[in-house]
């Protein structure tokens, strides 16, 4: 049996691992296939495609967006885009252009709360990756005024917390469209972090391909719910570990894993998409 870990982080966003290590931690997992699903970039592709070669781990090219309602932050995973397309990279760059104002404006927030973060500094703990909460927070511990990550989310840069501030990202309709318009599957990631259900209809009714059913913040009830989810709605049911490296405290890849026909159900319904183009 072949398996496969779609929801894998790397340096090129919020996880302290490059694509390399995260290949090479997949092959020692005997994983057949990993997605690499960074915040707001494919930059970490082509990295990741060389080492798979090496390795022999199969690569799936994905993305992982933010969508925002007033009332809860969504992630929207793309799997097989174009990431040759000029408008998308265009795209791209300006959403991690808007990434550092809005890292700058939550600093701003917390020095009115007495935490005084750098911007600059937390720009050097991106180094090259799309700049984000993770970073952020990391930067908080560093001033000793937060004790732990769960403080700094939970305590000031949580959703909707004192010192959050939006992300100027997107509805759920224009999210689905760039993903579908590179000839990517938009699949919603770990629905549970939203706290409820009543925006999946309208991810469907915008084009929803796939639901993360599996993730490593989802119990087993939790799973259950959401493959219940999936076979109603005809949602293909995709899983990842959604490992961010040292970033979350600990190397995931391959504690969540699915089998490995995910891959071709993606691949086959992004044939299907980039057809219709
Ligand atoms: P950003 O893309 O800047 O909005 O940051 C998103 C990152 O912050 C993702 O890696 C999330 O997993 C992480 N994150 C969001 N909320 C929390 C939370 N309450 N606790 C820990 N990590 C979180
Ligand atoms: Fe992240
Ligand atoms: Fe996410
Ligand atoms: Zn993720």
């Amino acid at each position: 049996m072949k398996f496969a870990d779609l929801h894998v982080h790397t340096w090129y966003s919020d996880s302290t691992l490059s694509p390399e290590d995260a290949v090479r931690t997949a092959s020692e997992n005997a994983l057949a296939a990993i997605a690499i699903c960074d915040h707001d970039t494919m930059s970490g592709i082509g990295e990741a495609v060389a080492a798979g070669d090496r390795y022999g781990v199969e690569i799936v090219p994905g993305i992982e967006l933010t969508v925002e309602k007033a009332d809860a932050e969504i992630h929207l995973l793309g799997y097989f885009m174009d990431r040759a397309a000029k408008w998308l990279d265009d795209r791209l760059k300006e959403l991690q252009r808007l990434r550092l104002d809005r890292i700058r404006s939550m600093a701003h927030k917390l020095g009115e709360a007495g935490i005084d973060v750098v911007p600059e500094d937390v720009f050097k703990i991106a180094g090259k990756g799309t700049v984000g909460r993770l970073h952020l927070a990391r930067a908080m511990l560093n001033t000793g005024k937060v004790r732990t990550m769960r403080e700094a989310f939970d305590g000031y840069i949580g959703f909707n917390k004192s010192c959050y501030v939006r992300s100027p990202h997107f509805t759920p309709a224009e999210a689905v469209e760039i993903v579908l318009k590179a000839g990517g599957v938009p699949v919603l990631a770990h629905p549970v972090t939203i706290g409820h259900d009543r925006y999946i209809d309208e991810l469907i009714g915008c084009g929803l391909k796939g639901i993360e059913v599996y993730h490593s913040d989802h119990k087993p009830s939790v799973i259950k719910h959401y493959e219940e989810i999936a076979k109603k709605n005809g949602l293909i049911a995709t899983g990842g570990s959604d490992c961010h490296g040292m970033g979350k405290g600990r190397i995931m890849i391959g504690t969540v894993r699915v089998p490995y026909e995910a891959v071709a159900e993606l691949r086959k319904s992004s044939e299907g998409i980039y057809g219709q183009r």
